[in-house]
């Protein structure tokens, strides 16, 4: 069955401010959105909703994925359901290396498929995390290290797609992920995360750059203006924005 995230008139406010005023959007397992929008137009605070950020309080709404209603869900639950969030700014976690964080990742995911299973061997994940590493051009040494302690830009944005690649999600949801990244870096996570894009995963990635977006070729694109998404069309809608910025957003939605 393909898992369908349903994202349903969500209205989040941070602090009684009311940031996402009734968001409609759609992600199915197998297809790829950008969600663009200016900053400032709340597309990290719909990432954050997602995952049930407790500083994101939820209105108004629904969001529904693979049949569950995903705000009763604590944020493991949303992770073992099959939803993965890549975040504009990934935490550090000094004392837990790239690996074991992988590993303990994939043996919660496992234990929630079948509660019997005894966790991936080390023999087995040594090989699995070595296939990705190198498919997606980490240094071997990467994995021991503290999970984004010192990492650099480029490096916080691999480890996320290395978790991707691990995770193996239903659908996942990248958050500026080309932010900060040069463009060989650039090309090397787009691929990334091309050659995980398949009928098995659903993708929406956030950016506010199209540039990103000429790598990954989303086939639907949605453009948020004032916590709501006003425009939705196909990657010709990401075209319109590279050629012409955002001006024509803001002055067709702005209220007086
Ligand atoms: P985007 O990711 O599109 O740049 P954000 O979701 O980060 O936009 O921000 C949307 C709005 O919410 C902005 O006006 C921002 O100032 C506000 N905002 C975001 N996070 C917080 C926060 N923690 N506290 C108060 N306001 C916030
Ligand atoms: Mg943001």
């Amino acid at each position: 069955m393909t898992a369908v995230l349903e994202i349903r008139n969500l209205h989040v406010s941070i602090d009684g401010k009311p940031i996402l005023k009734g968001v409609n959007l759609t992600v199915r397992q197998g297809e790829v959105h950008a969600l663009m929008g200016r900053n400032g137009s709340g597309k990290s605070t719909l990432a954050y909703a997602l995952m049930g950020h407790p500083a994101y309080t939820v209105d108004e709404g629904q969001i529904i994925f693979d049949g569950q209603d995903l705000l009763e869900m604590e944020a493991d639950a949303r992770s073992r359901a099959g939803l993965f969030l890549a975040f504009q700014y990934p935490v550090a976690v000094p004392g837990v290396t790239l690996a074991n964080f992988l590993r303990a990742s994939i043996n919660a995911r496992r234990k929630e498929a079948n509660p019997e299973d005894k966790g991936i061997s080390i023999q087995e994940f040594r090989r699995l995390l070595m296939g990705k590493m190198q498919s997606l051009k980490v240094d071997p040494s990467f994995a021991g290290r503290y999970l984004n302690e010192g990492f650099s830009g480029g490096e916080k944005k691999r480890a996320e797609i290395l978790q991707l690649a691990t995770l193996e999600p239903k659908i996942a949801v990248l958050d500026e992920t080309d932010s900060g990244l040069d463009i060989d870096a650039l090309r090397v996570v787009a691929d990334g995360i091309n050659n995980l894009i398949g009928p098995n995963l659903g993708v929406l990635v956030i950016t506010h750059y199209e540039q990103f977006l000429n790598y990954i070729k989303p086939q639907f694109v949605h453009v948020m203006y004032d916590g709501r998404v006003v425009e939705e069309g196909g990657f010709d809608l990401a075209e319109k924005i590279q050629a012409q910025g955002y001006d024509w957003v803001a002055e067709k939605y702005a209220t007086a």
